[in-house]
């Protein structure tokens, strides 16, 4: 903390895996409560802990650390839940791959955790999120009807229409690392109606 080095921060994700986030500092101690403050940014190695800063600024930094810190720990989480696999098709690709929210980070409920994952390739992904794909809370597919009646080639039949009204085929093992129910449905209301 006093040479101001960078470190890197092996961020337990779940027992013997880790995310590296790097470059991080040490900017205080909290010896009383065990802990470091830790800055993930530039403009967070400049602010005293525990100062007062202004709204927008407290806003971007919240925003850094949404995107240096909370979002690559999720994406490690739901791939090692998923099996790195898309939970619609079972594609096994890491590079075609992504880890979803169900509601989106920019929604109020749309936070970086678990049960707000899904793991999906990236054109059950861009699908999921134009409401051309729903997913009902007990995890069965839904294309929408306007895709279902439609003739074109072997991507629309066997990529979408064919998994509609097909149960997910990749859930996660362990209950606790599944969807929540309630956001499903939260999001395929939103599916419905578009
Ligand atoms: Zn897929």
């Amino acid at each position: 903390m006093l040479q101001s080095a960078p470190l890197i921060w092996f961020y337990g994700v779940r027992p013997g895996l880790f995310q590296a986030i790097f470059p991080v500092y040490l900017v205080g101690e909290e010896p009383a409560a065990d802990q470091f403050v830790m800055a993930l940014t530039e403009e967070q190695r400049v602010i005293r802990p525990g100062s007062r800063i202004e709204e927008n600024l407290r806003r971007y930094l919240i925003g850094m650390t949404r995107h240096r810190l909370h979002q690559p720990v999720f994406a490690s989480q739901v791939m090692a839940a998923y099996g790195t696999r898309c939970a619609v098709c079972s594609l096994g690709h890491r590079e075609l791959f992504d880890a979803a929210h169900i509601i989106p980070d920019s929604q109020l409920r749309g936070e970086a955790v678990i049960g707000n994952g899904i793991a999906l390739c990236k054109i059950h992904h861009a699908a999921y999120d134009r409401h051309i794909l729903g997913i009902r809370p007990e995890l069965v597919v839904e294309i929408h009807h306007r895709l279902l009646d439609e003739i074109d080639g072997p991507m629309l039949r066997h990529g979408l229409q064919d998994h509609h009204a097909q149960s997910l085929m990749t859930v996660p093992a362990a209950r606790a690392d599944r969807p929540d129910s309630d956001r499903l449905a939260e999001r395929y209301d939103q599916f419905r109606a578009a």
